[in-house]
């Protein structure tokens, strides 16, 4: 074996010690709660990814999109005919776009219903709350609110939050977060939201 190999193969055996001893110290086995937050490309992509992942095993998923209901969702399409899969979509486009407060904050808290609903059954396995972080930043939902229905949700059940700028009190209690950050966006060079890759 030449140097090279021989200090491979050491670092490789040291990593491997360390990977172990990793492995054997997460015993604890519960659902989870999962911040994508940041300004980068990839919060709500790696949420949809997450419910592929859980519906392969034929969980059941909640996904509640507040915000971007009307918009075009290309997973939505491809994953809506699994009836392990429930979508509950907030009925108003951009809050920018209606500029309607009042109407803004009863289409929110009616979705939110379906999330309580979500959040408080044993049966599902992982709930989506895609784009929430802004609904607590236009106080269309009390940080109060969702925090309850989080601390008393089934112990097994995982919940993913997306959206910038995620509430600190959901940054404490979450069990992983992820912060994207942009180094470049194609948008900001004046590209299009592409079909198919962006939404
Ligand atoms: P995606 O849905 O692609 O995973 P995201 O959830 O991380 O994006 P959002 O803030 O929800 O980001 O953005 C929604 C839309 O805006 C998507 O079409 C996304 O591709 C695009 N987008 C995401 N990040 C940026 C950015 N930094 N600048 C401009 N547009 C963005
Ligand atoms: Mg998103």
């Amino acid at each position: 074996m030449s140097d090279r190999d021989t200090r491979h193969k050491a670092s490789m055996q040291k990593l491997k010690a360390r990977v172990d001893e990793k492995v054997a110290s997460a015993s604890e086995q519960r659902g989870l709660i999962i911040v994508n937050t940041g300004n980068g490309k990839g919060k709500t992509t790696a949420a949809w990814g997450t419910v592929t992942r859980a519906l392969g095993y034929g969980y059941k998923v909640g996904v509640v999109q507040f915000i971007k209901g009307l918009w075009e969702c290309g997973e939505r399409n491809r994953l809506e005919g699994d009836t392990n899969l429930e979508v509950a979509i907030m009925a108003t486009g951009f809050t920018w776009d209606t500029q309607n407060r009042q109407a803004d904050t009863e289409a929110c808290q009616a979705v939110w219903k379906d999330a309580e609903r979500m959040l408080a059954d044993p049966e599902t396995y992982l709930v989506v709350l895609d784009e929430i972080t802004y609904m607590l930043k236009f106080g269309y939902l009390e940080i109060e609110t969702v925090k309850h229905a989080l601390e008393n949700r089934p112990p097994e059940q995982t919940v993913i939050i997306t959206g910038r700028n995620a509430h600190r009190e959901l940054i404490a209690m979450a069990d992983t977060v992820t912060e994207m950050q942009e180094v470049r966006h194609a948008f900001n060079n004046g590209l299009q939201a592409r079909r198919g890759i962006d939404f």
